[in-house]
């Protein structure tokens, strides 16, 4: 039998207690409808950038085009250059994939809407996490999305149509 095209997911997503506060985010849009057709790699770069859990919360912090990952209740905690250290070496098994489902708001992992805070701690923008920016700047073909769009079903159906593509693609290759 083929194998079927592997994916990442950011971990909390599939229950695993990973979060700063040691709880998960289980999804069951990705555990019912995306574990059926794919391979699941879990990855966490909070924890594998070896910040532990639990682990006091961050937020990206700063220039919006290049934002610090600072602690929130102290901003002098800076995780930046660990979680780009991570992000960087996880980048070669990027290679062996078809897809990325990634927790949507999180300083690392967030697609699109993760909020950038200014010196004050107001909101000043939304973006891409930090794990996401590397991965997405590498890997710009790279199908990814987060649990929030593939909570919907005609976004869920793109996502993995798009996998598929990609999947043949590399194959081909
Ligand atoms: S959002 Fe990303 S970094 Fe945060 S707990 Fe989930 S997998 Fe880990």
């Amino acid at each position: 039998m083929a194998s079927r095209p592997r994916i990442a997911v950011s971990s909390c997503l599939l229950g695993n207690p990973v979060r700063y506060d040691g709880t998960g985010r289980f999804s069951e849009t990705i555990c019912t409808h995306l574990a059926r057709q794919f391979e699941i790699v879990a990855v966490c770069p909070e924890v594998e950038a070896g910040l532990g859990t639990p682990r006091p919360p961050v937020r990206l912090t700063g220039n919006p085009r290049h934002p610090l990952a600072l602690g929130v209740e102290d901003a002098s905690l800076d995780v930046t250059a660990a979680l780009l250290r991570f992000s960087d070496s996880w980048l070669a098994q990027a290679k062996t994939l078809s897809g990325v489902v990634l927790k949507s708001r999180s300083p690392s992992c967030g697609l699109r809407d993760t909020p950038v805070f200014d010196r004050h701690g107001a909101v000043q923008s939304s973006g891409a996490g930090l794990f996401t920016r590397v991965l997405t700047r590498h890997y710009p073909q790279l199908p990814v999305d987060d649990e929030v769009s593939i909570a919907d079903a005609k976004r869920r159906n793109a996502f993995i149509n798009r996998v598929e593509q990609y999947a043949l693609g590399r194959c081909g290759s």
